[in-house]
């Protein structure tokens, strides 16, 4: 039979989109509360909080196809979707294999939050198999990972986790916001539930917060029953924007994918540059897992200036024309930060370096701007930072 809609581009324009009045871009459905029939019961109801408007339904159909899933699922922000779907397959006395490293969100609600719910978690080397059986308990439920880590783009032993979750009867979820369905879908590797900040690439225009989960039908229906409870819906503005971004996914991570590598590959051979992080470069430790797994590297690089302090860095960082020094990432806009300031502030001094992040690191989240634009830019910023000049 003839797929209209084989191929992710295909998908992400068209599926799920239903023409109002003959309309091509699903309209906003601002209201609440839907008319029913007076026969109909509770399943029937349409209501915001219960993520059933048209615009919602339309964003699950979209996400569960250009991911490789059954059904998925809207939220109101990435943690949202995090914090929903680990309280849905945890309960009290439960226990969580979670990976080193994880996004500071996720690190916060595991090890503050989930303690005094009575769920206790340890922590994983994503790269050492090995060493994961003798944290194993009875009671443990899940494993957890993500596809990237932040900042440092360590790429975990991705099919040793699904093998280890189907020995151990775990259920497998993974934080895929770095990579995208574009560059990387957990659901077709064997992940069970595939988790997005759809704050960043998703939507990738920086202007909403949302997130989503795909995955099997059932697992996906538990997860919206708890949403329902905990109420972190999606407004449907936001979903129509989460829309309207979603159609140019393909075509933006392409480019970000493209730029980052160009601008790994400038900073690298740049004089002033200690050192790049990039899995697209052959120098990264997890260079070939990310070549053998991932149709792209992604846009988040990080490095650091050669010889600097902490002011060093942050003259590079003030004198950028077009990057924004601001958290966050995955956007059209190229966003610049120091993870050892925002992102990893709450660890201590020993922790980051144990971790390898170091003070002077630099992340780099590129836009959709001009590779040429971003280089000149860096190297102009560089060159007068070793310089000491000064505008
Ligand atoms: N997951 C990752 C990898 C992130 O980087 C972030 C935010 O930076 C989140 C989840 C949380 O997303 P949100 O800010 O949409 O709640």
């Amino acid at each position: 039979m003839f797929t209209p809609f084989r191929d992710i581009e295909t998908k992400l324009v068209h599926c799920g989109e239903r023409a109002v009045e003959g309309a091509v871009c699903l309209p906003i459905f601002q209201s609440v509360t839907f008319a029913s029939r007076p026969e109909d019961g509770y399943h029937d109801v349409r209501y915001i909080r219960l993520n059933n408007t048209p615009n919602h339904q339309l964003l699950h159909e979209k996400l569960a196809a250009i991911e490789g899933g059954e059904a998925a699922l809207v939220t109101a922000s990435g943690m949202a979707a995090i914090t929903t779907a680990l309280l849905t397959f945890l309960r009290v006395g439960d226990h969580l294999l979670a990976q080193d490293c994880l996004y500071g969100g996720t690190h916060g609600f595991v090890t503050q939050e989930l303690p005094a719910l009575g769920i206790s978690c340890d922590f994983i080397d994503g790269t050492d198999p090995d060493s994961w059986e003798c944290l194993l308990r009875p009671t443990t439920r899940v494993i957890y990972v993500e596809t990237m880590t932040n900042p440092l783009l360590r790429v975990a032993d991705l099919p040793a986790v699904i093998r280890f979750a189907r020995a151990h009867d775990l259920l497998s979820m993974i934080d895929n916001t770095f990579a995208t369905p574009v560059n990387f879908r957990p659901l077709e590797m064997g992940f069970d539930l595939s988790i997005h900040s759809g704050t960043k690439y998703l939507n990738g225009h920086d202007d909403i917060a949302a997130g989503c989960l795909i995955g099997r039908g059932e697992h996906v229906e538990r997860v919206r029953h708890r949403l329902n409870h905990l109420g972190g819906s999606l407004d449907p503005h936001a979903c129509f924007l989460l829309n309207r971004g979603l159609m140019t996914l393909a075509l933006r991570v392409r480019q970000q994918n493209s730029t980052a590598l160009r601008l790994a590959r400038f900073l690298a051979g740049h004089s002033a540059v200690e050192r790049v992080i990039y899995p697209g470069l052959e120098t990264h430790p997890h260079h070939a897992r990310a070549k053998e797994l991932f149709q792209g590297y992604g846009g988040v690089l990080g490095f650091e200036v050669r010889g600097g302090g902490e002011e060093e860095t942050d003259a590079v960082l003030g004198r950028l024309k077009i990057a924004f020094v601001a958290p966050s990432l995955g956007g059209v806009h190229t966003l610049v930060m120091r993870p050892a300031r925002v992102s990893h502030a709450g660890l201590t001094p020993e922790e980051r370096a144990r971790l390898g992040i170091s003070d002077r690191l630099i992340r780099v989240s590129v836009g959709i701007e001009s590779a040429d634009d971003l280089c000149a830019d860096f190297e102009q910023a560089l060159a007068a930072a070793m310089t000491g000049a000064r505008d």
